[in-house]
């Protein structure tokens, strides 16, 4: 049965961390296909204004420029407002019966899987693979969702910081690729 992979996030910017958990659910799961899908607005970011998805999804394209298991999906983009999980994961079942779906998620998220959207029908459309982050404890799944825990490559780097350092005016060169640091200066992004 085919393996596809769904790593929504802000991607504001996307950096090695992302980069590592990509690479170690394609290898420890044998993804066939990896979609990142960049969200419109975090439910879990209320009140925070991303930036505009022309620059994200700039950034996504150059850091995963001949990664060819790994696609962009600009779906949450274009349908706006907040984007919810339940909505692309419907998408994906539509588009790609019989395949198995797994969703990619922060372990901080695990205890909380049961009051998203329409929780226990996601449940039943995807298997959750939790993202190892330095600092964060493995819980259980709460019932009825299912999933693992990734190895991974924990790397203690978030987006947040790497726009706090270029506001800062200090190096970004070894967090995200090469390219991407450069779109990121050419641009005048998070200065
Ligand atoms: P911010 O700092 O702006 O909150 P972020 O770096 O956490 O952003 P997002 O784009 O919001 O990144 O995250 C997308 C997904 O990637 C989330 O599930 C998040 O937990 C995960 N993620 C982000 N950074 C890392 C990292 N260093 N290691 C593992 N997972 C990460």
């Amino acid at each position: 049965m085919q393996r596809i992979g769904l790593f929504g996030g802000s991607f504001d910017p996307v950096h090695l961390g992302h980069l590592l958990v990509a690479q170690a659910a394609l290898e420890e799961v044998g993804l066939e296909r990896l979609f990142f899908i960049p969200a419109a607005q975090s439910p879990f970011k209320p009140g925070t204004v991303p930036t505009p998805a022309a620059e994200r999804l700039r950034l996504l394209r150059l850091a995963l420029a001949g990664q060819n298991r790994c696609e962009i999906d600009e779906q949450e983009l274009q349908r706006g407002g907040i984007s919810y999980t339940i909505e692309t994961l419907r998408d994906y079942a539509r588009r790609f019966p019989g395949v198995q779906l797994f969703y990619l998620i922060g372990a901080d998220h695990v205890p909380s899987l049961t009051k998203w959207r329409a929780a226990d029908e996601l449940a039943g459309l995807a298997e959750f693979l939790v993202i190892p982050r330095p600092g964060q404890p493995q819980t259980e799944f709460p019932s009825p969702f299912r999933g693992r825990a990734l190895k991974g490559f924990p790397l203690g780097v978030s987006a947040s910081e790497i726009r706090a350092r270029v506001k800062a005016g200090l190096p970004i060169d070894h967090l995200v690729v090469p390219a991407v640091a450069e779109a990121i200066h050419k641009y005048r992004l998070y200065s």
